[in-house]
């Protein structure tokens, strides 16, 4: 074990991949509003190179953030002279990526069919796509691949299209992995694909909705990233965009939704990490969803799968306003989330964007709802931060099976409340 290890860190440097020894990820927890601005000044400063993987937001609610090494000591001394209370939630960032390489080092094997492809251990991009293929070859009478477009760098982007038949169905829209480091995501994607084709005509309530309804997955949102968390920065979120103008490279492609676009809870700072592009749907990776699902018209929910945090959180994002259907959304999302924690315990909060986590404009499922797709959620799964953005392969499966369950409860309120 010890020699792969040695080996696969090699080839990390060789292959020019950034290294993150003796980075840190701090919880830190801002008693009342004065600590918590003080937090978002180290948030302004550039120098510092911190990356808040769970950003400042109200007094009592954690604030996660990776500081590079150089910074340690300023961040801690900032912190302690504020008398502002934080503790270390990764010790050392490189020996957890140390692991998860290892892991899929000796997971690899030679895939022929989606039964024997290995669903407990990250993929790359082309691992992904191949398992695309696969499932489209296998299921020709229920799945199909639809290019919606290309990235910014020219990589397809593909739709799965779950249907059973008839024209112009109804159909609820699923993405994973727009954020790009959230790993579990387009794994728990992967899981989901292949659990529809298992379960249809075999689960009474997935048969039902797939009699009625059209499923499309769209399991790598931001290919260009995810393709980069591989080959170079394993914590990369962004698209890979330039901007004229400026060094730093990419977009948050949830900041860059025609919804609030651009108002507080976004940076107009090209190299944060919540920068939200030039313009609305600045990026083709968006707007390829955008065009989409006009272009449909008949998307009756539109859910976006994220880590971590566990949370289920519905609009707005932008406004602290109520949606008009707040009531509904929320019932619905109770019982998604009782469904969630039956299977394993794990505990989810729920509520709007705004009053669950922080205002976040310009976010998919705000643009979703203002195009008349009421059911719109947002998923946040495991964990809450012992592990973050790095979660052990071990835990793909179960985060998968549970919130396949919480999605079941929106797909059948879907099918069983037509507006
Ligand atoms: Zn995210």
């Amino acid at each position: 074990m010890q020699k792969l290890l040695i080996l696969s860190v090699l080839l990390g440097a060789v292959l020019g991949k950034e290294d993150f020894v003796g980075h840190q990820v701090l919880r830190i927890s801002g008693a009342d509003e004065a600590q918590v601005q003080k937090v978002k000044e180290l948030e302004d400063l550039e120098h510092l190179k911190l990356d808040f993987w769970r950003a400042p937001a109200q007094p009592g609610s954690p604030i996660d953030v990776r500081v590079p090494f150089s910074s340690i000591q300023a961040v801690k001394i900032f912190l302690e002279s504020y008398g502002i209370e934080y503790t270390i939630m990764i010790e050392d960032v490189q020996s957890l990526l140390d692991e998860e390489q290892e892991q899929i080092f000796t997971s690899q094997a030679r895939t022929s069919s989606t039964d024997n492809f290995n669903y407990a251990t990250y993929h790359t991009l082309e691992e992904i796509y191949g398992f695309i293929d696969l499932l489209v070859a296998e299921n020709p009478q229920l799945v199909s691949k639809l290019q919606i477009g290309s990235s910014y760098e020219g990589r397809p982007i593909y739709v799965l299209k779950f249907s059973t038949g008839g024209e112009d169905r109804p159909a609820i829209w699923l993405d994973t992995g727009i954020h790009s480091r959230e790993w579990v995501t387009q794994a728990s994607g992967v899981w989901f694909a292949k659990k529809i084709t298992q379960d249809y005509g075999q689960d009474p309530a997935i048969t039902a909705v797939l009699d009625s309804l059209d499923i499309f997955l769209e399991i790598v949102t931001n290919p260009d990233g995810f393709a980069y968390t591989h080959s170079t920065n394993r914590l990369w979120r962004k698209t890979r965009s330039l901007t004229s103008g400026s060094s730093c490279v990419g977009v948050d492609a949830n900041r860059n939704w025609d919804a609030g676009f651009g108002l507080a809870g976004a940076s107009s700072s090209p190299c944060s990490e919540t920068y939200h592009g030039k313009s609305a749907n600045s990026e083709v990776e968006v707007k390829s969803v955008v065009d989409f699902v006009k272009d449909h018209g008949n998307i009756k929910a539109f859910i976006s799968i994220h880590s971590y945090s566990q949370l289920l959180l519905y609009p707005y994002g932008y406004q602290k306003e109520a949606a008009a259907d707040q009531n509904e959304l929320d019932q619905v999302a109770k019982s998604a989330v009782e469904a969630l924690t039956s299977l394993y315990g794990t505990k989810f909060k729920y509520g709007s964007t705004y009053t669950t986590i922080y205002q976040a404009s310009g976010n998919s499922i705000d643009w979703a709802y203002s195009q008349g797709i009421k059911y719109s959620f947002t998923f946040e799964l495991r964990d809450t931060g012992r592990y973050g953005f790095l979660l052990p392969a071990s835990q793909i499966i179960p985060t998968a099976q549970e919130t396949w369950l919480a999605l079941q409860t929106i797909l059948k309120y879907t099918l069983n409340h037509p507006y």
